[in-house]
């Protein structure tokens, strides 16, 4: 199993250290091609719009589409605006998961912070907030995992999950494992 992940921008080199910590193969993508080679791929927490600019440069846009509609894709905070199909005041990116989502929702830089949430079928884990999104309407298909205060902050439709923390960021690998999982689960499929 190879997990791929987006290295536009943003905190690639952490999940980069997070996937080897559970010992499976990983690969920087930073061009379309490359998305061939991988079972599963992380969008990273970054600056969205930079993120898109980039996406929109390197010509990834039909290529990640593709990817979204047949594989493990899991996008944390800034991947998860890449992901849904709508974005409050925004346009969309990718526009896969069925999701409206705020940027910045929970205030400005200073106001990120940490708090643990249990996560459904994932377990308790470690919620690292950095000027982070949230989503406040959910579609069709989408199965909520965690709720912070009564906001929705971790989700999952059928083979996307995205989370607006970074599970990245901390030494609590439970959410990697699920990921780990849905790309097996795929794998075995096939
Ligand atoms: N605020 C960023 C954005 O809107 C996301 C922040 C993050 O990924 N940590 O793109």
């Amino acid at each position: 199993m190879k997990i791929g992940i987006l290295a536009l921008q943003g905190s690639y080199f952490d999940h980069q250290k997070y996937f080897s910590n559970l010992n499976v193969d990983t690969l920087l993508i930073k061009e379309p091609h490359q998305l061939k080679e991988i079972d599963g791929l992380v969008l990273p927490g970054g600056e969205s719009t930079t993120i898109r600019r980039l996406i929109d440069r390197y010509n990834f846009m039909d290529d990640l589409k593709d990817f979204c509609s047949k594989k493990p894709v899991f996008g944390t905070c800034a991947g998860m605006i890449l992901l849904a199909k709508e974005v409050v005041d925004n346009p969309t990116h990718i526009g896969v998961l069925n999701v409206r989502v705020k940027r910045n929702a929970f205030g400005r830089q200073k106001d990120s912070f940490e708090e643990k949430i249990m996560v459904n079928k994932v377990g308790e884990v470690e919620g690292v907030y950095i000027r982070a999104p949230y989503i406040d309407q959910v579609g069709d298909n989408v199965e909520v995992l965690a709720i912070h205060k009564e906001i929705i902050v971790a989700v999952q439709q059928d083979n996307i999950l995205a989370t607006s923390f970074h599970p990245e960021l901390t030494d609590n690998l439970l959410i990697g494992k699920y990921f780990i999982n849905m790309i097996d689960k795929r794998i075995s499929k096939a």
